[in-house]
Order: C-alpha cells, then sequence, then structure tokens
C-alpha cells in the first residue's frame, strides 16, 4: 500500500485523506521536512496558495519540497496545489514562492468573480467511467505549458470554455477543479496508480 502525503500547513488535508483512503492509499499529514522522506507520493490541497506558500517558507519545507519534486517523487496539487506545482504564476502575490515541477503559467483567481464557484462535468484523460464532476472554488486556470505537459481536460462549454483545468507531466498531476470534495475518487485512484507505478 502507498503511503501519501498531505502537505498539512493549511487547506482541506482532511477531505485529501479521506479520498486517499478510499483510493487505497495510505494518507498521512506532513508538516516538517523529514516527514516527506518517507512518502512515495504528496498530495498538495486546495486552501489558499499565498498563505501555504509563506507557511511553506516559515516551516522550512519550501526547499525540500521542491527537491523532492525534481528528484521525482509523485506529487498531485489540486486548485492551490495547482498554483503551487506551477513553474509560473500571474496574478500571484509578489513574494508568493511556488514549488513548481510542472512546466506551466497558472493564473489564479482566473475564472472571475462571476465565476467564483461553479461546477462542470468533465472529460479527463485517464479516467475511465465518465465524466468527473468539476468543482471550482476561485479556482485557477493553466494559462499555457511547455512541450512535456500533457493537458487531461479542459472546460468544455460556457464563457470559460477550452481552458485547461488539468495537466500531468512525468509523476506530477495538477487539478484547478477539487475532486477530494465530490465522494469521486477517481482522480485520487488515478494518482495512487501513478504512485504505484513510480515505485516499482
Ligand atoms: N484562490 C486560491 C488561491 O489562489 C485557490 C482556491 C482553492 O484552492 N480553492 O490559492
Amino acid at each position: 500500500t502507498p503511503v501519501i502525503g498531505v502537505l498539512a500547513l493549511q487547506g482541506d488535508v482532511r477531505e485529501h485523506a479521506t479520498a486517499l483512503a478510499e483510493a487505497d492509499a495510505l494518507a498521512r499529514p506532513v508538516r516538517r521536512p523529514e516527514e516527506l522522506d518517507e512518502l512515495d507520493g504528496l498530495v498538495i490541497p486546495g486552501g489558499e496558495s499565498t498563505t501555504m506558500s509563506k507557511l511553506a517558507v516559515a516551516f522550512g519545507l519550501l526547499g525540500p519540497l521542491r527537491e523532492k519534486v525534481r528528484e521525482g517523487l509523485p506529487v498531485y496539487g489540486s486548485c492551490a496545489g495547482m498554483i503551487m506545482l506551477a513553474d509560473k504564476i500571474l496574478d500571484g502575490r509578489d513574494d508568493q514562492e511556488t514549488v513548481g515541477g510542472i512546466d506551466m503559467t497558472v493564473r489564479r483567481n482566473a475564472f472571475g468573480r462571476q465565476n467564483d464557484s461553479f461546477e462542470a462535468m468533465l472529460d479527463v484523460e485517464g479516467v475511465e467511467g465518465g465524466p468527473v464532476q468539476g468543482v471550482f472554488i476561485r479556482a485557477p486556470w493553466v494559462e499555457s505549458v511547455g512541450a512535456q505537459v500533457r493537458v487531461l481536460a479542459t472546460v468544455p462549454s460556457g464563457p470559460a470554455a477550452g481552458h485547461i483545468v488539468a495537466v500531468r507531466q512525468d509523476n506530477r498531476l495538477a487539478t484547478s477543479f477539487h475532486p477530494e470534495l465530490t465522494g469521486d475518487h477517481r482522480v485520487h485512484a488515478m494518482f495512487t496508480d501513478m504512485v504505484r507505478a513510480a515505485a516499482r
């Protein structure tokens, strides 16, 4: 059984832990650098990326997180977690740091005031059994990706149609939306499979 950490500085840690447990992983909260050494994979939850960035610096986690991701630790970020995995961000705070690891530019709060929160059914490449309910809460979108990044989902219709909301690069997965809030654990199961494949 893969051991998957959930970065527990801020955000919806418990929801991810529950989703991971239902996807047959052992979930562990992570707050200290040493705790990163015992993991097969890591989830960076949704929440507020500016706060998460500040706390990661304050807890001495930013450097170790960057190093682990560079070394190939499989990682999944939802919403604020997607922002944390972006090599570049737009509309971030001036002092906002990211872990990086996915060659993409992510725009914070991209869907605008009117659509601060909305839902959409999404076809996600790699997830079988029909569309995934995408819950977007002051969500980012992916503005552009490098050649190594695979686009897994885009918004199908409406004013934001075509914008990228799920990506993968190697062992790194990111979604603008929050599958941890829906009770549908297929995205977490896909990540758990990625973690298992990497451990082999
Ligand atoms: N707007 C938040 C941020 O910029 C992300 C929101 C979320 O994770 N639901 O970090």
